[in-house]
């Protein structure tokens, strides 16, 4: 490490660590500090290793209705604990080693420790365990010092809530919104994974039919919201979802369907 840096982000959870490679990538030099090690309660305790317990789960009860699949696998079906634990810390660590490489290949220092924010460009850096003969604690100075410590749920107000284009409560309460829906036990991919409880829901403006959010519950939906996003982002109607080409059999054409509904209750008002 050196002394002084362009910007010096105290956490490398999720926001720390994108915080230094987008910078980094505009030219400044920078660096992490973070007291537990990098990814964050996301990477260590949250988004990745809930999932990759649910995966094992998903896969458990997979084998289990095997046989309604035409599959015979037998009755002797178990979890494996200590198994399931050991993938979870596995891929926990790979993806840390990832970090660590992408440190390396873009030139982003990294310490281990706790910072704390001795003046407007200085931070004090306390180390758990310093190698022997080397200081326990020093100072980093920088032009920027970015705090990206994770933060506790509370509600709060929000800035830019009054600019034009930002829905706020009382303007959704005001506003004549459609919603549509379909369930995915009559989308037919997902009738072939064995997987139909849930739907998707739009949530569109009367009128002009254009999207304003929605929901999925069912198989795969945080890989289909993506469409929904994009939707919204680029201000679509339920129209353009309805016609949009839908791969079939595919759980997208679940949204689709759900398209098509709204367009439909949207074509009934106009006529
Ligand atoms: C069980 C669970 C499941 C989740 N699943 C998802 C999901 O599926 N999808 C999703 O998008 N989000 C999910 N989240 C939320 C996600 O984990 C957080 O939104 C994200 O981790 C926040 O990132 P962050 O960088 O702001 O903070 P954090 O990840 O909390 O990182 C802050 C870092 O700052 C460090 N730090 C704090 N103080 C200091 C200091 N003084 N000096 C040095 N370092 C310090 C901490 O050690 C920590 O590493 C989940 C959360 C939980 C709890």
């Amino acid at each position: 490490m050196v002394d002084r840096y362009d910007i010096l982000t105290i956490g490398a959870g999720s926001g720390g660590l994108y915080s230094a490679y987008r910078g980094q990538s505009h030219g400044a030099h920078c660096a992490l500090i973070d007291k537990m090690g990098v990814g964050g309660e996301c990477l260590n305790f949250g988004c990745i290793p809930t999932k990759v317990l649910a995966r094992s789960m998903e896969t458990y009860r997979s084998v289990k209705s095997a046989a309604e699949m035409g599959i015979d696998v037998g009755t002797d079906i178990s979890i494996n604990f200590s198994k399931v634990m050991g993938r979870q810390k596995a891929i926990v660590a790979s993806l840390v080693k990832g970090i660590h490489t992408g440190f390396g290949d873009m030139n982003i220092d990294y310490c281990k420790g706790t910072g704390t924010i001795v003046g407007p460009h200085s931070v004090q850096v306390q180390l758990d365990n310093p190698q022997p003969g080397r200081k326990s604690g020093f100072i980093l100075e920088a032009g920027k010092i970015v705090i990206a410590t994770g933060s506790v749920q509370r509600r709060m107000s929000i800035p830019g809530a009054h600019l034009s284009g930002v829905l706020t409560h009382s303007a959704i309460d005001g506003l004549d919104y459609g919603v549509a829906a379909f369930p995915f036990k009559s989308t037919a991919m997902a009738v072939i994974m064995n997987q139909t409880e849930g739907l998707s829901r739009l949530i569109y403006e009367k009128g002009s039919g254009k999207l304003l959010g929605g929901h999925i519950f069912g198989p795969c939906a945080s890989e289909l919201i993506a469409e929904l996003t994009l939707a919204v982002h680029e201000g679509l109607s339920v129209k353009d979802l309805a016609y949009l080409l839908h791969f079939h059999p595919s759980l997208s054409e679940n949204l689709q369907r759900a398209g098509r509904n709204g367009r439909r209750m949207e074509e009934k008002v106009g006529a």
